[in-house]
């Protein structure tokens, strides 16, 4: 039912598909950040890939994946949010066509930066219409290749690259902790670390009001909810796809949640000490590594001064890897919320 999983031979693909077309993005410390969390943090930061996330690296995997016949009659999405800006770059680098389906009441800017990528939107009515029974007669129609958003084993293992990059420039990892919205980019870190670093600890992190995956991690099985309210936008997901649920529950150690106040002053934290911008759902991993309570906390609680530093030295602390999954975010909420408003 599940067809075929991706493994670390198609994220080994991935990479030498993707080849230098993707950046290679880099990894940032912050002694701020270690002395927060009590351990050595590596930031991979996707906020500087190409259109913005991570999200390029599984789009472009996919469309270089197709048959000519399927670029030539190109392909479909429905997302508004980061996939849809970067299967339209994808696209237009590789000169097939996009489509990509989106409600009428889309924010312009999340329209035009598609648009400004050569793709075509189909507006739909949110209340009236379902997306995906929209795409889907599309592809039944215009012979498209619908390319999803996570449950995708092109997009799992383009989206895992981004982990096999973090373990070979960060070396060996203590634990990983990866944003979680339908589960593409978790599944792809977590089948990377299975092959290269099967002792690290991968951790999903979502937001507290969507935890549906930490939910549906505890019963087993896929659960449905609302669409969440909360300034995570990337992972106002309802449901975890059914690929990467089962990598999930194969590979991942926890799942994790962080509040939306967590999640600001996160990104306040990120703009102030490391001086980056990442939008809301990008701070997921990083707020909940950096609320982590050390393991050597309690021990080293009765230590006090030179004995402390020397019976806890720095290699000791546990190395912790965190993917920032992306940048773009308005920039008048994005200062109110530095503000405090
Ligand atoms: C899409 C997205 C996520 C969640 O990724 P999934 O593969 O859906 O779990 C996290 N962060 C950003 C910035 C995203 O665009």
């Amino acid at each position: 039912m599940l067809g075929v999983l991706p493994d670390i031979v198609a994220l080994r693909e991935a990479q030498a598909r993707l080849g230098t077309t993707v950046h290679r993005t880099p990894v940032l410390r912050s002694a701020q950040a270690d002395r927060l969390a009590g351990a050595q943090l590596f930031f991979k930061c996707e906020n500087f890939q190409r259109t913005g996330s991570f999200k390029f690296r599984g789009a472009l995997n996919a469309v270089r994946a197709l048959s000519p016949e399927q670029r030539r009659a190109g392909v479909i999405s429905f997302s508004s949010g980061n996939h849809a800006q970067a299967l339209a770059r994808a696209g237009q680098i590789e000169g097939v066509q996009v489509t990509v389906v989106m409600p009428h009441d889309a924010p312009s800017a999340k329209r035009l930066a598609t648009q400004q990528f050569g793709a075509s939107i189909l507006g739909y009515d949110r209340m009236r219409q379902d997306r995906e029974a929209l795409a889907a007669e599309l592809v039944a129609r215009e012979g498209y290749t619908l390319i999803p958003p996570f449950d995708h084993p092109a997009v799992i293992a383009g989206q895992g690259t981004c982990a096999l990059e973090l373990f070979e420039e960060a070396g060996p990892l203590d634990a990983l902790y990866v944003c979680l919205g339908g589960g593409g980019l978790l599944a792809g870190c977590a089948l990377a670390a299975a092959e290269l670093a099967p002792g690290c600890a991968v951790i999903g992190v979502e937001p507290q009001a969507g935890n549906d995956v930490q939910q549906s991690f505890q019963c087993g099985y896929p659960i449905r909810i609302e669409v969440p309210h909360t300034i995570a936008d990337g992972a106002q997901t309802t449901r975890v796809g059914d690929l990467t649920f089962a990598i999930i529950c194969a590979r991942v150690s926890a799942i994790e949640t962080v509040s939306d106040p967590q999640i600001i002053e996160t990104m306040r934290f990120l703009a102030q000490w490391m001086k980056i911008v990442v939008e809301p759902t990008g701070c997921l991993a990083a707020a909940a590594a950096m609320q982590r309570q050390p393991a050597d906390a309690k021990p080293q609680s009765r230590l006090v001064g030179e004995a402390a530093v020397r019976r806890h030295p720095q290699q000791a602390r546990p190395r912790i890897g965190v993917v920032l999954s992306g940048g773009n975010v308005d920039l008048a909420r994005y200062a109110a919320w530095l503000a405090g408003a």
